[in-house]
């Protein structure tokens, strides 16, 4: 049985004032024991969020790592081994806006994964497809690919301790989401992929869907039998909103 995970992606938002509020929201929420919950914010404002969030049950995630996984001279970087310092327990990797805006390849975010995971931290490996893939019929050979890049490189053994996020980028930030039907086709590709390495550890495996959640839509994607949880980025700005996200989740 695989738990639900909802993980915030706070992206680059926020000031000090308004993680406060996002942090008190996130405070008064009613969350489903039952749903792991992280939110990933800013790396300017990760310790407030660890320590605001003490003892609430939501963990802190980072939205990105450096490749090299302990300090050094590498300016403007964040090592995972310091992300783990502040009070991370996993980090988003291979986040599409990465890959496209500021050119991350497969084999960086293969080296963010393996640099995560030196470190205690659980990488969410994001994968998924542009509107012109999708449309040239390449979804689960561009899924496939980039999920390759890891398990080529690093075996399947290290998806014991990872998450993936299935993320079409066509649906990321633009409240297009994919159907249930449409993620579930590749979730199911996804596992089956895991699967033909090693089939308990793809079962156990929890494949995320991203792509303009909303509390109004959570339900029925979470309702699919391989979708785990949930990405969640604009959504999750607005404590109300991400709770009932995290709240469909746990039903
Ligand atoms: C994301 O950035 O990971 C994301 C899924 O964004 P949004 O929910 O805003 O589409």
């Amino acid at each position: 049985m695989r738990r639900p995970l909802v993980a915030g992606n706070w992206k680059m938002h926020g000031t000090r004032a308004s993680v406060a509020e996002l942090i008190e929201g996130l405070r008064r929420q009613v969350l489903p024991a039952g749903v792991e919950i992280a939110v990933c914010p800013a790396s300017l404002h990760v310790v407030q969020v660890v320590d605001g969030l003490a003892g609430s049950g939501v963990v802190v995630g980072a939205q990105d790592c450096a490749v090299e996984p302990q300090q050094g001279a590498l300016t403007g970087e964040l090592a995972a081994s310091q992300l783990q310092d502040a009070g991370c327990t996993l980090v988003l990797v291979g986040h599409s806006e990465r890959r496209q805006l500021l050119g991350e390849s497969d084999e960086c975010v293969v080296r963010k994964f393996v640099a995560a995971q030196a470190c205690g931290l659980i990488p969410v490996l994001c994968v998924g497809e542009t509107l012109e893939q999708r449309e040239a019929g390449e979804t689960l050979a561009v899924v496939r690919c980039q999920l390759a890049a890891v398990i080529d490189a690093q075996g399947i053994g290290v998806f014991a301790r990872a998450v993936v996020a299935y993320e079409p980028v066509w649906a990321i930030g633009t409240g297009l989401t994919a159907s249930p039907e449409q993620a579930q086709e590749v979730h199911a590709a996804i596992r089956a992929q895991l699967s033909a390495h090693d089939a308990e550890v793809a079962a156990a495996v929890r494949i995320l869907y991203g792509g303009s959640v909303k509390a109004a839509n959570a339900a029925e994607l979470f309702g699919m039998p391989d979708i785990d949880g949930g990405l969640v980025g604009g959504a999750s700005l607005n404590a109300d909103e991400f709770g009932a996200i995290c709240r469909a989740a746990g039903n």
